[in-house]
């Protein structure tokens, strides 16, 4: 596992190299630090939160999480589904609470990632670490391979969308506002609660911890877990990320099959997953349609697969993970 003693102790020399480099992208260390010091003075004001502030913090994993989810996600960056306008707006409001970016950075990082996984020009190349995939990305200029990636996709379909450029004309600003104030807005007006209090844990505690349960799909799904759709890839079946993400450790099959509206194989009965549930829910009363899935190209795969193995083909074998080949050399 690369989450070790090593790899930590070996942030500073890497700092100083990335500092040496002019490597460092200021602006968004500054503004992630100053979230993760909001968010520690929340777990000191938890205490002074009434539980109807509490539960508010709580509800909001998953009302912020499905705009990433659900929403930037699985609509805007795969479109494995399409979603009725009322609906955009709704996804459009919970992206902003979670304050990810606009939902045309992210969606234009996220197809990138999945074009150029574990490559240069993979904005969060897990091949670099745990670290680095999960938020040391966010402390660093922008790979000039990432950049010129990015050129050679096509974004139209996001600016033709007015819902998603509104976002962007307003941002940082609207999110920045949708993160931290409405959340403690709504307490003190809704149950009297103080506004600093519900500033620092529903605004502040909440998003950091939303944002590194998204962080963890790009460092520990991709690091961790079984490979059986496609042996390969570095993206892997990870149940935990799936619990912290709603829905969305089911990455080796997500990578496999990106335009699936489920991101997973099976319904949520066998594969924990709120997001496919509301996408479904939401389909059911008509204001999505369109569900996009990758279960025939699956079984296609599977006879294929069958095909060769009756033939005497032998199986893809994946080379061995950077860190295990470096585990196996010290063991020599
Ligand atoms: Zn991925
Ligand atoms: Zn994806």
């Amino acid at each position: 596992m690369d989450l070790s003693h090593k790899m930590f102790s070996e942030i500073p020399s890497v700092i100083r190299h990335h500092g040496n480099a002019g490597n460092i992208n200021w602006l968004m260390t500054t503004y992630s630090a100053w979230a993760h010091v909001v968010a520690l003075v929340g777990v000191f004001k938890i205490m002074d939160c009434s539980k109807e502030t509490l539960m508010w913090a709580f509800l909001l994993w998953p009302i912020s999480g499905l705009g990433i989810t659900v929403g930037a996600h699985r609509l805007w960056s795969h479109r494995s589904y399409s979603a009725s306008f009322p609906v955009r707006v709704f996804l459009m409001l919970c992206n902003s609470i979670a304050n990810q970016g606009s939902i045309l950075h992210w969606a234009r990082d996220h197809r990138v990632h999945h074009k150029h996984s574990e490559t240069d020009a993979d904005p969060h190349n897990a091949m670099r670490g745990f670290f680095f995939a999960h938020i040391g990305w966010l402390f660093l200029k922008k790979n000039p391979e990432v950049i010129r990636a990015g050129k050679e996709l096509d974004f139209s379909d996001l600016h033709e969308d007015p819902v998603v450029m509104f976002q962007r004309m307003l941002d940082p600003w609207f999110a920045l506002y949708m993160c931290f104030v409405f959340p403690a807005q709504i307490a003190v007006k809704f149950w009297g609660e103080n506004f600093w209090p519900a500033f620092f844990v529903a605004g502040g505690l909440r998003y950091v911890y939303v944002l590194h349960c998204t962080f963890l799909v790009n460092s520990a799904a991709h690091l961790h877990g079984d490979h059986p759709y496609d042996v390969l890839s570095y993206p892997s079946e990870n149940p935990y990320v799936s619990f912290f993400a709603i829905g969305e450790g089911w990455h080796n099959w997500h990578h496999k099959y990106p335009f699936d509206y489920a991101t997973s194989e099976f319904g949520i009965s066998s594969q924990y997953n709120p997001s496919k549930l509301f996408i479904d829910v939401l389909a059911a009363v008509g204001l999505v349609w369109g569900r996009k899935r990758g279960t025939a190209a699956c079984e296609m795969g599977m006879v294929r697969r069958d095909r060769d193995r009756e033939a005497g083909v032998p199986l893809p074998k994946p080379a061995p993970r950077p860190w295990k080949a470096h585990a196996a050399v010290k063991h020599d």
